[in-house]
């Protein structure tokens, strides 16, 4: 008996929200009577739900059954209906933005139909912008999903779910959308993927821009070899009214170097065109700033 008992309490299924049958609303178990005139079932199974919650227990609806796919289309299921809600997102970190910023949206629609690729939501901006949500909690998204987003260049931002605490209320939930304070990612960034391109074509044309420079060896004070380019364009040193580089340290770690032929010669970048070199230095200022760029928390 006692060990029935235990069996029938292990296979209850504790899960945070709920769909309420009367409005068809995802809620909470403090959102709703308590037990079973909760008026509630599982969005996955429909099965009826109890909405426990007391002085000791963390609110949950329990679910009698087993069932596999409650938890993941019960966050789900909250996740869209609060952005719904909200009318607004905020995206990640971006290289075209480097702060999170606001997404109003005009209209949402959830798991909208398609033949090879239904985002969580796909939400308009009044401007017509299409931007595609997908919701992580167990399952990550495919490659081939991957692919069609790039090939449609239809932008994607990823909220990760995955590591809610499995008790969260509804209402905390809401205030970690509107506040910013969710993981999210860019799955595909149209914007970013154009920058990049112009940038990798201007790096190539600098690259191309780029020049062979003489290194001449010379004594220093001390007695030792030093190799030097004369006439640096980036002016890293100065002797005598002369701009030059060392050209083992100052242009091996300089962003314009960009090769050597032996000890004889430095391929330097710093000549190439005033847009080239600006684009160029906007890549590794780029790359540090991404380093270092906050998330959204
Ligand atoms: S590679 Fe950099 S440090 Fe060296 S000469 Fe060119 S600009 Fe100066
Ligand atoms: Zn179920």
């Amino acid at each position: 008996m006692l060990a029935t008992t235990i069996l029938a309490m292990a296979a209850v299924l504790r899960i945070p929200f709920a769909l309420r049958e009367s409005d068809q609303r995802m809620v909470d178990p403090t959102m709703v009577d308590r037990g079973r005139k909760c008026g509630c079932i599982c969005p996955e199974c429909h099965a009826r739900l109890v909405a426990r919650r007391g002085k000791i227990k963390v609110p949950h609806f329990a679910h009698a059954a087993a069932c596999p796919g409650a938890y993941e289309t019960c966050i789900h299921r909250a996740a869209k209906q609060i952005i719904e809600d909200l009318g607004f997102i905020w995206l990640p970190p971006s290289i075209t933005r480097v702060i999170p910023s606001r997404f109003q949206f005009a209209s949402c629609e959830p798991e909208k139909s398609d033949e090879q690729i239904r985002p969580d939501l796909t939400l308009r901006s009044p401007a017509g912008r299409e931007l595609a949500v997908e919701i992580l909690v167990t399952h990550e998204i495919g490659p081939g999903k991957l692919a069609e987003l790039q090939r449609r260049r239809l932008s994607c931002v990823e909220y990760d779910l995955s590591h809610l605490p499995r008790t969260i209320s509804y209402e905390t939930l809401k205030s970690q959308f509107a506040g910013g304070k969710l993981d999210a990612r860019w799955l595909y960034n149209r914007k970013d993927e154009e920058e990049k391109q112009k940038r990798k074509e201007a790096i190539a044309r600098a690259r191309q821009e780029a020049k062979w420079r003489w290194v001449t060896a010379r004594k220093s004070r001390y007695g030792v070899t030093v190799y030097h380019v004369d006439h640096c364009p980036l002016q890293k040193r100065w002797y005598r009214g002369h701009a030059f580089a060392y050209a083992d340290t100052d242009c091996q770690a300089c962003d314009y170097f960009c090769g050597t032929r032996g000890n004889r010669q430095v391929k330097c970048g710093g000549h190439a065109s005033p847009e080239a070199r600006q684009r160029w230095a906007e890549e590794n200022q780029l790359n540090l700033r991404l380093c270092s760029s906050p998330q959204l928390a």
